[in-house]
């Protein structure tokens, strides 16, 4: 952006391991806690379960100001007074959960702190109390439906009209999307963009198109920059790279140019059909995840489109990095649909067109290699696509 004249851009960037080595040597808070400790309204922590947690901290301004921006999101994806939501997310410590609720109630509707478990009562309750949204993550739709199924109900005729999503890429998954809004009868969107270190929500899908609105330019500033060198790319339609973003406004932790790790393309910054001039972007995943072969980024979220546009394959897939690059090819394993063998004549032409598929849609050369059903790691929560060796 052209409005701070370069100032912030001479700013050195900051990533996730500074916070996380200040919220070491400093705790619970870090160096960068901004106000006095009895200022900290509200306390999340993350990333628990997987290191070190990471202590983020909340005044009273900063959470008005977070649940107004969010609500703006939640709104462009439809949700509006009249509605009454279910909020499924975990309550526990999580700001999706807390947080993301009062990003709800900021749009005027009236909302349900569900939380997580317990399928059959939210079926219940979302009959008994006229539920009309549901707030949770992409995969929940398809638990309920296998627990509405068990309970004789057909969820098309529970009455929602809108599934708000977040925090996975799954609805970008084609088909993924149609096949829930089918199930459901509701509108699924991507309500729910946002950075733990930085607000929660801050983009969100609008009724139009399925690009997200960046709706916190009031206060907080964007910039895109190229995620190997960190120079500032410049801000217009088509320009992507790693979004760093800077707090204008914040009492508690304020950030300046934080890396977020995500590689994001800036899609349009004319007006949009729904009336909004916030500009819009698309999310390809995480820095880490992101491959260079030939000059070319590939992300796993389009490796998994053509994968599980395949009905020959399970849809596991992993791309195995050897050594440290540059890549002239893309080195990629992919599992086999039940039934089906990694040898012979067969697996042969399985494997020329994937690698068709990859020339035409990600512009790589693939190196293919088929595995059997069953083969591939699967965890729960989050697979690792990118294994570096
Ligand atoms: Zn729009």
């Amino acid at each position: 952006m052209t409005s701070t004249g370069g100032l912030i851009e001479r700013a050195a960037l900051v990533d996730k391991e500074i916070l996380r080595s200040s919220q070491r040597d400093h705790p619970p808070f870090g160096d960068y806690l901004a106000v006095p400790p009895d200022q900290v309204r509200r306390v999340h922590r993350t990333g628990g379960t997987t290191g070190e947690a990471m202590n983020l901290a909340l005044s009273a301004v900063d959470a008005e100001q977070t649940a107004i921006v969010g609500a703006r999101a939640q709104s462009a994806s439809g949700l509006r007074p009249g509605d009454v939501v279910a909020h499924c997310l975990n309550y526990q410590m999580w700001m999706g959960g807390f947080t993301d609720h009062t990003t709800l109630e900021a749009t005027g509707a009236t909302v349900v702190p569900f939380g997580v478990g317990n399928p059959q009562l939210l079926l219940r309750t979302i009959r008994e109390l006229g539920i009309t949204a549901i707030s949770c993550t992409p995969s929940y739709p398809a638990v309920l439906e296998q627990v509405a199924q068990e309970m004789g109900i057909d969820p098309g005729t529970l009455g929602l009209r809108l599934g708000l999503f977040g925090g996975e890429a799954a609805l970008d998954v084609p088909g993924f999307r149609d096949r829930i809004e089918a199930t459901w009868g509701f509108a699924a969107r991507n309500s729910n963009y946002g950075v733990t270190d930085v607000m929660c929500n801050f983009a969100g899908q609008c009724e139009h198109q399925m690009d997200l609105h960046f709706v916190a330019l009031d206060v907080l500033h964007p910039e895109i920059v190229d995620p190997e060198t960190g120079e500032a790319l410049a801000w217009e339609a088509g320009t992507s790279g790693e979004l760093v973003l800077t707090h204008l406004s914040r009492e508690c932790q304020p950030l300046v140019r934080f890396r977020t790790g995500d590689v994001v393309t800036l899609t349009a910054l004319d007006p949009c059909a729904c009336g909004r001039t916030a500009p819009r972007l698309r999310v390809s995943g995480r820095a880490d995840d992101m491959v260079v072969v030939r000059g070319v980024k590939v992300f796993p979220s389009s490796v998994a489109a053509l994968v599980t546009g395949d009905t020959s394959t399970s849809g596991e897939y992993r791309i195995v990095l050897e050594g440290p690059g540059p890549y002239d090819r893309l080195p990629l394993e992919v599992e086999l649909a039940a039934g089906l063998e990694a040898s012979g004549h067969e697996a042969a032409v399985i494997a020329d067109r994937i690698g068709r598929i990859a020339q035409r849609d990600l512009r790589v050369t693939a190196t293919i290699t088929l595995v059997d059903h069953g083969t591939l790691p699967r965890t729960e929560g989050k697979t690792r696509r990118v294994v570096r060796r």
